[in-house]
């Protein structure tokens, strides 16, 4: 049987985390489909769930001196039509899952189930995403690379809620987003890449690019970038060979149900050739 709890206010929430061992539930979208049983049967938690989707303080979504905060509790479909939402977030979003699983997922539960083929997570690496973490007795900071520890595995503490996801705001001149998937729509990810890029005259000034679905976590090096920030355009094809060699013992994919490990390797590599082509072809936004 499911035993649920539903707070009324964030205050709430937070001291039932305190005292219980529990299973915080946004949109459901994820843990309804992993804590399946037999048809018709009611799924399985290990513990009670604590409802957050309604929870008021958690819906929010603003811009104040320069940063998006985007509540836990916002769904993907809200998201979508904020006008703040940087692009490539949207551009993610707009091709998960189906508008029904829209409606209900959040951005925080696809960050905090920490699959690795998340579709959000690319793009939430490259814009230099934070997450508030809070519990009764304090609030703390921990940028998204440091949250995700591996396969289902976050930093997030018993008595913690994930309640805000922060991304700086910034113009890009390039942004560049790839799903590669067995259909258009709800289909997970074989891979997927996200890249982002400054500009200035002949100059890249700040170049990333973060894949995910090739490794355990999201591959994002800054040994590969710190090799590109400062090029001329016109040099980063020829760096393409020296990339690859850093990016080789990064990308290590698996095989499973949707892909092989050498299909999903290849096109890794394909994207990076690709994304640093348009990087390579891209003009500075008139200042
Ligand atoms: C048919 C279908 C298609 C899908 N397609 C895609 C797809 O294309 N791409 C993709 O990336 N995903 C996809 N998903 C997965 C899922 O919809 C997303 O990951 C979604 O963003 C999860 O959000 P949620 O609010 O429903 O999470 P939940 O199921 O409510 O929670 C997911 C996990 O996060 C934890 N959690 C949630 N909120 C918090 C919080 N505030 N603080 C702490 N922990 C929290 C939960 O305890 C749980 O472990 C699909 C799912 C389905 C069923």
């Amino acid at each position: 049987v499911v035993k649920s709890l539903t707070p009324k206010t964030l205050p709430e929430a937070l001291e039932f985390r305190k005292h219980q061992r529990l299973i915080p539930l946004a949109g459901g979208t994820d843990l309804m489909v992993r804590k399946r049983s037999w048809a018709g049967t009611l799924p399985k938690f290990e513990y009670p769930a604590l409802f957050i989707g309604g929870l008021a303080e958690l819906k929010g979504i603003n811009v104040k001196d320069g940063i998006l905060t985007i509540g836990a509790a916002a769904t993907l479909a809200s998201i979508l039509e904020h006008p703040a939402v940087p692009d490539i977030v949207k551009q993610a979003i707009s091709i998960m899952a189906s508008p029904a699983i829209r409606n209900a997922g959040t951005l925080a539960g696809n960050i905090c189930n920490a699959s690795p083929a998340a579709d959000t997570l690319p793009p939430l690496y490259v814009l230099g995403t934070v997450l508030i973490l809070q519990s009764t007795a304090a609030q703390r900071e921990l940028p998204i690379a440091e949250f995700i520890k591996g396969p289902g595995q976050t930093n997030l503490q018993t008595d913690e809620l994930l309640v805000a996801v922060q991304i700086p705001i910034q113009s890009y001149d390039v942004s560049f987003y790839k799903k590669v998937a067995a259909r258009k729509a709800d289909a997970l990810s074989k891979v997927s890449f996200a890249g982002l890029a400054k500009v200035s005259g002949d100059m890249v000034t700040d170049l990333r690019m973060a894949i995910g679905a090739v490794a355990p976590r999201v591959v994002r090096s800054k040994e590969a970038e710190q090799l590109l920030k400062g090029r001329k355009i016109r040099d980063l094809a020829g760096l393409i060979p020296e990339l690859k060699k850093i990016y080789d013992p990064l990308i290590r994919p698996i095989d499973d149900q949707r892909s092989d490990a050498v299909y999903r390797s290849q096109v890794a590599h394909r994207l990076i050739e690709y994304y640093i082509m348009q990087c390579a072809s891209a003009t500075a936004h008139a200042k």
